[in-house]
């Protein structure tokens, strides 16, 4: 992607605040969305995460109006939203795999809401010409200028994801929701296509929901981060309050890349702490308590770039993993450490799961 968002061709909107009360999805016995009460803030970038399953996609089409849920509401901005007829609500939505029209060229992508509309509404739908302005706003706007006329299939995966922007914030809703928006780009675009997001975000002001099966990038885009699991939300908030204090031991583990090296306490519950947490210590110094000691024999190293991460086995066969930065000791496969993570990053899980708070 080599065109990022032209800041002031978009009107800003102002972004729907939603609230989920109670809302449930069953699809015969399986419960997709288990009794869900969530508060999506206006103009937010909510990212939902959670795994293969847990009823991410099912929410955001229960917000989009694609799936009707069998118990509980829907309110944005304080009005029931529940029944609302799809046509009439204020949301786009785009689609994991684009959901392009395949006959239609880029130009008439974009256009076809617009152009819906004006079929319906001829006296006060969109004219000819807004329609034809507005296309060429948003060809501006992505980068598509001198694309329009091709179809979907003489593009590339970026390429595609910009027209299926352009083709959702064409009707500036105040609601947009994205469906792992970044998944069918290679590495390198999904950089840039994630900051065009951002972008994009805060020109519009819409309020962006967005689900994804990468938890680092919704850490690194969201302001409000919600973590599911099997049809509930375990944890929503900033995502620094959810890698800082994760309500359970799931999110503690879901969370955070490397994963929280977690072990079973002698009272049933977990106790754990994040690999970038612990410091290599030399046999002389050992620092003094609260904290936790520990020692092991590394086993695999591998290079990040900015340091290493150190795959290590403890006596007593556990295995932990240790994030190294440049300018910390250099680890290889055989070496025997001793380290020490401080009281304070440690975190404590009761048997049930549930946190431990100091
Ligand atoms: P993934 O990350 O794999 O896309 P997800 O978190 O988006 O998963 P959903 O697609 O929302 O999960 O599915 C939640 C549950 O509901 C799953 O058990 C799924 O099999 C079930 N489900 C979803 N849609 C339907 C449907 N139309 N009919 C029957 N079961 C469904």
């Amino acid at each position: 992607m080599t065109s990022s968002p032209a800041a002031g061709l978009l009107t800003p909107v102002r972004g729907a605040a939603l609230s989920l009360e109670g809302v449930t999805r069953t699809f015969g016995a399986t419960t997709a969305i288990d009794a869900i009460d969530l508060t999506i803030p206006g103009g937010s970038l909510t990212a939902i995460v959670g795994p293969s399953g847990c009823g991410k996609s099912t929410l955001l089409r229960l917000l989009a109006g694609l799936e009707q849920p069998d118990g509980g509401r829907l309110l944005a901005d304080g009005s029931d939203l529940t029944a609302a007829p799809l046509g009439t609500r204020d949301v786009a939505m785009v689609f994991q795999d684009y959901a392009l029209f395949p006959h239609m060229s880029v130009a008439q992508n974009i256009s076809f809401g617009l152009r819906l509309q004006r079929r319906h509404d001829r006296r006060n739908g969109p004219d000819t010409r807004y329609i034809a302005t507005e296309v060429e706003r948003m060809a501006e706007l992505f980068g598509l200028g001198t694309l329009l006329s091709r179809r979907p299939h003489q593009l590339s995966g970026g390429q595609r994801q910009r027209v299926a922007l352009a083709r959702a914030v064409v009707r500036r809703p105040s609601l947009l929701l994205l469906d792992e928006p970044l998944s069918a780009l290679d590495v390198a675009l999904r950089a840039s296509a994630r900051a065009e997001i951002l972008r994009l975000h805060r020109d519009l002001g819409a309020t962006l929901v967005l689900v994804t099966h990468d938890q680092q990038e919704a850490m690194s885009m969201a302001t409000e981060l919600v973590v599911m699991e099997r049809g509930r939300v375990v944890q929503a908030g900033h995502p620094t309050e959810v890698y800082r204090t994760p309500r359970t031991r799931f999110v503690a583990g879901f969370v955070g890349s490397p994963a929280m090296n977690l072990f079973p306490t002698a009272d049933g519950g977990s106790l754990g702490w994040r690999p970038q947490d612990a410091r290599i210590v030399d046999s002389g110094g050992v620092p003094e308590p609260p904290g936790l000691l520990i020692a092991g024999v590394v086993d695999v190293c591998e290079f990040t770039g900015s340091g290493q991460e150190v795959v290590c086995r403890a006596a007593d066969g556990e295995v932990f993993t240790l994030v190294q930065h440049d300018g910390e000791p250099w680890l290889r496969p055989g070496d025997a450490i001793r380290g020490f993570v401080p009281g304070r990053a440690l975190h404590r899980f009761r048997p049930d799961g549930t946190r431990i708070d100091d």
